[in-house]
């Protein structure tokens, strides 16, 4: 089953908009999905028409409280379940200090569910903190979702550092699986040479032994699109909000090319044994 954080320090790139819309997609192909809301602000919860209020029950509850994390699963369309963030989850950073063994707590929890999802995605809150470290701790593969902007590269080198430390700590499995563009504008120079230089960046680091050497920019780039910015005030993904939509269009091709990677790897695996 493939885990996949979606996991950028910085805010405002598009993680949680992919997250839910990725998730929504990989719905739609028959997959079966679990979102696990993993950012105090708690927008992947609204996004998909949950308020995160105290009588929920969501991923603090987990984390913090020992619940038991298919109680806190809840359904939120066909195939598609939602672990809810709630507003208590901003104190599970103190909480969990003291905690031994904290950064597992989760990769512990998500052992229980391991049959019955094909796709678990994380939500990432926008730091590197206990719970971003509970994530790259618990998944197989980070998606990082990546404005076309000219800082985007030096962003990209603190979080591909962060990544190699938990990869070489705890958690060898972890990869980067590639890098998403979001709010994509084809025309505008800044976008045509941001991705120029993110494709030579992992050109130039291929077939090393670090999490990326095997990771590049998805094909499909998320452009900007009006539609994914109004569907979360309705509570709805884009495809139940705007399925005509270019968005929608994005996030179901997105989709189409992280199944077909899924695939591809357990092709290589199964040659490997
Ligand atoms: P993050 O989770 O990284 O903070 P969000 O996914 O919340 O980022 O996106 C930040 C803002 O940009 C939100 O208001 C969101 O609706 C909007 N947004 C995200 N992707 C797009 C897009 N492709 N086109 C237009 N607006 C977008
Ligand atoms: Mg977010």
């Amino acid at each position: 089953m493939p885990q996949l954080a979606i996991l950028n320090q910085k805010g405002g790139v598009g993680k949680t908009t992919t997250a839910v819309n990725l998730s929504a997609a990989l719905a739609a192909l028959g997959k079966r999905v679990l979102l696990i809301d993993l950012d105090p602000q708690a927008h992947a919860t609204l996004h998909l028409g949950v308020t995160p209020d105290n009588e929920v029950a969501g991923i603090y509850d987990v984390l913090c409280r020992d619940a038991r994390l298919p109680e806190t699963v809840r359904a939120v369309g066909e195939n598609l379940s939602l672990i809810p963030s709630t507003i208590d989850l901003a104190a599970a950073e103190v909480e969990l200090a003291g905690e031994v063994g904290r950064e597992l707590l989760l990769r512990d929890h998500l052992s229980d569910v391991a049959a019955e999802y094909d796709y678990v995605l994380l939500d990432c809150p926008p730091s590197l903190g206990v719970l971003t470290l509970n994530a790259l701790a618990a998944v197989d593969e980070v998606i990082i979702p990546l404005q076309p902007h000219f800082l985007a590269l030096h962003g990209l080198s603190k979080l591909l550092e962060t990544i190699d430390v938990v990869a070489r700590r705890i958690n060898g499995r972890l990869k980067l699986g590639g890098v998403v563009f979001c709010m994509y504008e084809a025309a505008t120079r800044l976008a045509t040479e941001v991705t120029r230089d993110v494709d030579e960046f992992f050109e130039r680091n291929r077939g090393g032994a670090a999490p990326w050497s095997q990771a590049a920019p998805f094909r499909t780039r998320i452009r900007r699109n009006i539609r994914l910015a109004e569907a979360p005030s309705f509570g709805q993904s884009i495809f139940d909000y705007a399925a005509d939509s270019n968005g929608a269009e994005d996030y179901r091709r997105l989709a189409e090319e992280v199944v077909a990677a899924a695939g591809a790897a357990r092709a290589t695996t199964v040659r490997a044994a």
